[in-house]
């Protein structure tokens, strides 16, 4: 089958904060380009950039600063981030959240002297969170959306990207390969730039909070392509994702964190408190602290009806509740729970992948011409994401990519694609529409159960084998296994497929580095290893797609463990 074709000097893959940063810089260092965004769903209405609820880390304030923002990130990632990349994270933040407001259009909330509030978050030293009320990502998304449609930006709007594409001697990227999901048509777009910014996404866990679009595409095609991941293991699991049943895609989505912060409880099928038992801090423990104590009640078995467990708000009295968390409220009510004066079940939920493509600060990748930006890149946040250090990463990063490729393409010629690596993945991608069709959905049911149990918030030796057992069976069935409808247009079933083959790869790649990881880090956490390992010989994974697991010593090039940059506390 020969793939239609077309040539882009910058083709930028996903459409969240760092893809549509990165197309907006490129774009203004050099209007004279041919930039192309291209997105697996519409632009401006799909990722998890728009979902963000909480807001956006940045040291603005007078009393605040970046050393500050930066140590919160590297003890919250326990000494695992990369330290140039967390610097930049901490202060290209400000020029960012300015561009946003002055020169992008977004409006963030504001005290009554006219300087931009900024909220507490958990795990940070200072209230450093800009929002716009619980919304602040559809603010950030529409405001960027409008700028990108406003210029000339090619979309290529439901284009999967499924392959990237090397030149044939393999020294450098030469384009990517899609699927028209409209028609189900291929296309090959040559570029002399790409940026890779698909946004990761844990879907492969039972629950999980990132948008259904998200399937770790991008991580897959990097591992195809011969880059290495780093961080794998490390897999954020957020407490309060509400569980109101198998039926309702609204199970997994988050219940926010200023429940506990205000003092809700949590509740174990008993209707007892257990969390005291656990951490002094109780239900304010961070959120890893608090998941690892609530899948342990879990598996005790003292569970909800679905399985799960209770949050509980109404002894701080039912009308604070709903004036203070009025969509929160509303969110329950939708799933027929009383959030305000009864109780609502809620189960511990995959939120966000620390772990991605290596890269370097100016988001270059050791493929010459392939950069890589957001929760697709690994490294800026070691051990655990802050949270509101998220939407930060991907609009910093993207706006680092946008102006590197601008760059960069000043010296790089069009290069000529290996053609047989287009044929093999086009071969790929049309096994299912030609192999006896079987069940997709019990597929992925035991990819969820494998993940969730095995790999999830607790791990340990033999659970981790087990699951990579599983998953080289799932694979191999997935193989075999074809789908009903064969029309190629919108054909979701076919997509799905996909998704699953990538979640696969994906999945392998994090059991392998948890298996490798024999310490309790951060998000990681080891039953046969409760310990924390040295601080001072701290290194991260780094995997390839081979399952080669190399542990890379962490350089501790602006603070070493025990120091700090915080002045007043030297
Ligand atoms: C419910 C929720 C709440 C959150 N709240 C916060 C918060 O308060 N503060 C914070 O800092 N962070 C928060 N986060 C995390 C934050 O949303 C992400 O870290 C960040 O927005 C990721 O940006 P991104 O550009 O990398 O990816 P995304 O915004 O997710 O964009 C990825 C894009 O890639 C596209 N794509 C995927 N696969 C393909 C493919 N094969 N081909 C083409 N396109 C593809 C998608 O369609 C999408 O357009 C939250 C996340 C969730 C899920």
């Amino acid at each position: 089958m020969v793939p239609q074709a077309r040539d882009s000097d910058i083709l930028i893959l996903g459409a969240g904060g760092a893809g549509l940063f990165a197309a907006l810089h490129a774009h203004k260092a050099a209007p004279e380009l041919g930039i192309t965004v291209a997105v697996k769903g519409l632009l401006g209405k799909c990722g998890c950039t728009r979902m963000v609820q909480g807001g956006y880390n940045v040291a603005l304030a007078a009393e605040d600063s970046v050393e500050r923002h930066f140590m919160d990130t590297i003890e919250g990632g326990k000494w695992l981030p990369d330290q140039e990349l967390a610097w930049k994270l901490v202060t290209l933040a400000i020029e960012r959240i300015h561009e946003l407001e002055n020169e992008l259009g977004c409006f963030f909330d504001r005290n009554p002297d006219g300087t931009i509030h900024q909220k507490a978050f958990a795990g940070q030293s200072f209230d450093r969170t800009v929002h716009k009320g619980d919304l602040t990502g559809i603010e950030i998304m529409n405001r960027l959306a409008e700028q990108v449609w406003a210029r000339r930006i090619q979309r290529l709007e439901e284009h999967r990207a499924v392959e990237l594409i090397k030149t044939a001697d393999g020294d450098a990227i030469a384009g990517v390969l899609f699927i028209d999901m409209r028609t189900g048509d291929y296309l090959f777009v040559r570029a002399r730039a790409v940026l890779l910014a698909t946004g990761g996404g844990p879907t492969m866990y039972r629950y999980h909070t990132p948008s259904g679009d998200k399937t770790c595409d991008g991580l897959a095609m990097a591992l195809r392509v011969g880059l290495a991941l780093r961080d794998m293991e490390m897999v954020q699991f957020h407490p309060t994702g509400l569980l109101a049943g198998a039926h309702t895609r609204m199970t997994g989505t988050v219940l926010e964190e200023g429940l506990r912060g205000a003092g809700g409880f949590l509740l174990g099928g008993n209707k007892e408190r257990f969390m005291p038992a656990y951490d002094a801090k109780a239900e304010r423990a961070t959120r890893d602290v608090v998941s690892r104590a609530m899948f342990t009640e879990m598996r005790k078995g003292n569970t909800t009806p679905h399985g799960g467990l209770y949050i509980s708000m109404g002894h701080l009295g039912p009308e604070r509740v709903r004036r203070e968390f009025k969509g929160m409220v509303e969110r329950c009510a939708d799933c027929g729970f009383d959030l305000a004066g009864g109780l609502v079940e809620v189960v511990p939920t995959a939120h966000y992948m620390m772990g991605g493509v290596e890269f370097a600060a100016d988001c270059t990748t050791v493929l010459p011409g392939l950069f890589v930006a957001g929760e697709d890149s690994g490294g800026v946040h070691g051990a655990n994401r802050l949270g509101g250090n998220g939407v930060a990463n991907s609009t910093v990063f993207g706006a680092v990519a946008g102006d590197s490729m601008a760059r960069f393409i000043k010296k790089e010629k069009f290069r000529e694609p290996d053609r047989r690596a287009i044929d093999a993945a086009i071969a790929r991608c049309e096994r299912p529409l030609s192999a006896p069709s079987g069940d997709l959905e019990a597929l992925r049911e035991r990819l969820y159960d494998t993940m969730w149990e095995r790999v999830g918030i607790l791990r340990e030796a033999g659970g981790l084998s087990q699951a990579l057992a599983e998953l080289d069976a799932l694979d191999a069935e997935l193989a075999r296994t074809g789908v009903i409808d064969t029309t190629r247009a919108f054909n979701l079933s076919w997509h799905d497929w996909l998704n699953l083959q990538s979640l696969v790869a994906v999945s392998r790649a994090i059991t392998q580095a948890a298996a490798a990881r024999q310490e309790s880090r951060g998000a990681h956490y080891r039953g046969d290893f409760p310990h924390t390992g040295a601080l001072e010989t701290s290194a991260y994974t780094s995997i390839r797609a081979d399952g080669t697991v190399t542990m890379k010593p962490v350089a501790f090039t602006r603070v070493r463990p025990g120091q700090t940059l915080l002045k007043h506390a030297a």
